[in-house]
Formats: structure tokens, sequence, C-alpha cells
């Protein structure tokens, strides 16, 4: 199945595999969860990303793991801008993210099913970032054992997005020509973190976006890596295919 099928004509082909390939899990279309650290992650990660897919009939949903009581009013502003379906707050300070955090990711999985994940990059220089990766690859394992929970899920991909520090070999580009401006304006709607760092995260997101577009040969792109998630084992029936392709 195509992640990101955008050239395809995709929509209806899509949702036939996916109801073909849905199987043993209760997912009967394709959905998309961010899971970011802080308010504003969503916009200058994956802005025009998250855009573009609500677009393409793909709902996304966000959950964002800290936050305070004005930075959730500046994310919902945000989120809207982005289309996204539904978004999960927390008022959790940026020194209380540590792994007892997975198993609300496992929660946002279980009720959201999606397709696949977009979270931090590991090698960000951020830590909190670094620390959402892991815990976003960890509740992706988890989230899959029936024996655990009765409606498991499987996620088939994690897709790590880049904030400050680039990735050096991006598996994909999305090309985000036509909805960088939705990026660009939910990035704004975060006023007390633009304000406070003097236009940084726009000139950041304009520059970067520049340069992933000159790379994947569009104006304006978004770039990631992705990451196999690892999934219950060693005895589910799911761990076994067919065929490799
Ligand atoms: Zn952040």
């Amino acid at each position: 199945m195509e992640l990101f099928p955008f050239k395809a004509n995709g929509l209806n082909i899509r949702i036939f595999q996916n109801l073909i390939s849905s199987g043993n899990n209760k997912q009967i279309m394709d959905s998309i969860l961010v899971v970011v650290a802080h308010p504003d992650d969503e916009s200058l990660g994956a802005g025009g990303t998250i855009r573009k897919h609500g677009d393409l009939g793909i709902p996304v949903d966000v959950h964002c793991m800290t936050g305070t009581e004005i930075r959730n009013e500046e994310m919902k502003a945000a989120c809207s801008i982005l289309g996204v379906r539904n978004l999960y707050l927390s008022e959790r300070d940026d020194f209380a993210v540590d792994m007892s955090l997975r198993n609300e990711v496992v929660g946002a999985i279980l009720k959201t099913r999606p397709t696949i994940v977009i979270t931090h990059f590991s090698g960000d220089y951020n830590v909190n970032h670094q620390q959402c990766a892991q815990i976003v690859f960890e509740a992706v394992e988890w989230a899959s054992h029936t024996t655990i929970f009765d409606d498991a899920h499987r996620v088939k991909r994690i897709y790590n997005m880049e904030i400050n520090t680039l990735i050096s070999r991006p598996h994909v580009h999305v090309d985000i020509t036509d909805t960088y401006k939705y990026g660009l304006g939910a990035l704004k709607k975060h006023e007390s973190q633009i304000k406070k760092a003097d236009s940084f995260y726009e000139k950041l997101y304009d520059a970067r976006t520049r340069l992933r577009g000159a790379q994947a040969k569009c104006k304006r792109a978004e770039a990631f890596t992705i990451t196999l998630p690892e999934h219950a084992g060693p005895f589910y029936r799911e761990n076994s295919v067919e065929k490799l392709i």
C-alpha cells in the first residue's frame, strides 16, 4: 500500500486496498496520528503535511505531551488551521516528559487507530524531542499486543520529522507547495513562542521547506525518515506474510 499516494488518483484505490488488507484489525480507513513534545512542533515539523493529508480526505489527529493554558489555546487555533480532526492536549511541564507517558500514547493509538504515526526525529538536539521519539517507538510496540489489548492496533510506519536539527539523509520528502501557507499560518498562532524568538521560527520554517523543496524538485517540502515499528512477537499470526512484495 502506498503511504503517500499523492500523485496517484488515490482515494478510491487506497480505500479499496485498505479494506482488503484490514484483516484482523478494526481499522476501516487510513488516518494519521501526530505525536509531539510541545505545542508548535506540529506546525514547524509537519504543518504542510498535516494540512495536505486532511485536504486529501485522510484524517489527522494530534497528541501533544506538554502545554500550558496559553500554549494550549494557541495550539487549538493552529490545529484548526491545519484541519486536524482530534486534538489531545496536556498541561504537563516540559520537565515531566518521561517513559511513564508511554501508556498515554498507547491510549491515543488505540483510540485513533492510525495507519502511520508522525513524531520527532531521535537525533534532534532537543531532549524532549528525543524522549518523545523513544516513547512513541515503544508505545507503537505496546499497542500491538492482542494478548494485552482486545482492541490492539498495529501502526504500519513511524515517520520522524525535523524541527531545528536537520535530518542528514531523509527517506521521503512531502511536497507541501500548496499547503505551506497553512503551515506558516498555524505556526504564527503560537504567538507566545514567535514573539519570544524574534521571528526565528518563521524564518526557519521558510528556509527549511525551501531547502527540502530544492532537494525534492518542488517549491517547498517537508522531510522525514521512516522507522519500521517493532511489533508484538514472536507468536502472533500477524508477524507472517504470504509474500514479500
Ligand atoms: Zn518542541
